[in-house]
């Protein structure tokens, strides 16, 4: 099946965007700014992007009906989250161009392939093995070594889906516990620190990456990313690099994240790839007042055939996010000098939620 060519949007065009996310409510506010529409596709009818938006389709990924009449309204299709189902990216695929095309799904959405294909391009990963089976997991254990991560292959993320194998776990239960389904047995990395790149490729090939930036989770989940990352200026040009040979090795159009740890064995820092998001991305947040074009312009402009603009960062930034019960402070960070403040509007509160996220910038003589 072929898709449609597509064409260079006008500023009166329509936007489709799959998810309802915070990420495709600041998705639609870039788009807005430009004079563009937006129309989210999502089942859940609290979805945060469906307030701030022309139209809205709440039905299953599944109804085929629903994404017909959605292809129909809109002229290119996006994505805000990359566990989209792969026939409903095929199926409006032959309707209507899907950018980034969704074979980038099918690498990023199973873990074995993600890290396989990272490996092909000749860029380190952890070492990481298949397994399939109850059986499977001795020899790998065997193979990577304790402790030792066992991840599955899909549908993990912020921590789900994955266990560390210490010296004392037995590996029976750590496979039952993340579900007895296909997975891959990672080496645990004694990384310094978590960075991530956030790139965008234009239709021309154009590839432009923000500063690297440095993260820090709690319990799994991004707490706070700074940038620019405090490494040094060889790390941060080879992780630019990484990021602009993956980008390219998809014919990517859009933005992506590429996580990756510096880890320093004997010393010598050296990154490895942990994980690509086909998407915008949590720690690329603070491009939203910390520079001059956001995470969500660029993937707007690349989507739209636009150009990509060359990003000028103000100075050092320090995104925090709100988690849970943290919103009830927002009075308290909408006070704070520098500050900006990112609600979600989302009504229901659960532990580790992400609600809204502030932004704080020192500017740099
Ligand atoms: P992931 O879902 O793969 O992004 O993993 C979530 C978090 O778990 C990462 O951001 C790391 O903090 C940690 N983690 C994942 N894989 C490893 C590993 N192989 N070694 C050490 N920490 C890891």
């Amino acid at each position: 099946m072929t898709s449609p060519k597509p064409t260079v949007l006008g500023p009166d065009a329509t936007i489709g965007i799959l998810g309802g996310g915070q990420l495709g409510r600041m998705l639609a506010l870039a788009a807005a700014k430009l004079g563009l529409r937006c129309h989210v596709f999502a089942p859940n009818p609290d979805s945060p992007a469906f307030d701030v938006v022309h139209r809205v389709s709440n039905h299953d990924y599944s109804d085929t009906e629903a994404l017909d009449r959605f292809a129909a309204d809109v002229d290119v299709v996006t994505y805000e989250f990359e566990n989209v189902p792969a026939e409903t990216a095929l199926f409006l695929s032959a309707r209507k161009p899907v950018l980034p095309d969704p074979k980038v799904l099918a690498t990023t959405q199973d873990r074995l392939f993600e890290k396989t294909f990272v490996a092909s391009l000749g860029i380190d990963t952890p070492r990481f093995v298949a397994v399939d089976s109850a059986a499977d997991l001795a020899p790998a254990l065997e193979a990577i070594g304790r402790p030792a991560v066992l991840k599955t292959r899909r549908f993990g993320y912020d921590g789900k889906g994955q266990i560390l194998i210490r010296d004392a776990v037995d590996p029976e239960v750590a496979w039952r516990e993340i579900g007895g389904q296909p997975a891959i047995l990672e080496a645990f990395v004694p990384f310094e620190k978590e960075i991530s790149v956030v790139a965008a490729r234009g239709r021309d090939g154009r590839v432009v990456c923000f500063d690297v930036t440095e993260n820090e989770h709690r319990d799994h989940i991004l707490k706070v990313s700074r940038a620019p990352a405090a490494v040094s200026a060889e790390i941060a040009a080879e992780a630019l690099a990484i990021a602009r040979r993956i980008a390219e090795a998809f014919d990517y159009v859009g933005v992506l994240a590429v996580e990756m740890f510096v880890f320093a064995p004997g010393g010598q820092p050296k990154i490895l790839v942990n994980e690509i998001a086909p998407r915008v991305h949590n720690s690329g947040h603070w491009t939203l007042d910390g520079a001059s074009v956001s995470q969500f312009e660029q993937h707007i402009r690349a989507i739209a055939g636009w150009p990509l603009a060359e990003p000028l960062r103000f100075g050092r930034v320090e995104m925090t996010n709100l988690l849970g019960a943290e919103i009830d402070d927002y009075a308290r960070w909408l006070a704070m000098p520098r500050t900006s403040v990112h609600l979600y509007g989302k009504t229901t509160v659960r532990e580790g939620r992400k609600m809204g996220h502030v932004t704080r910038l020192v500017l740099e003589p």
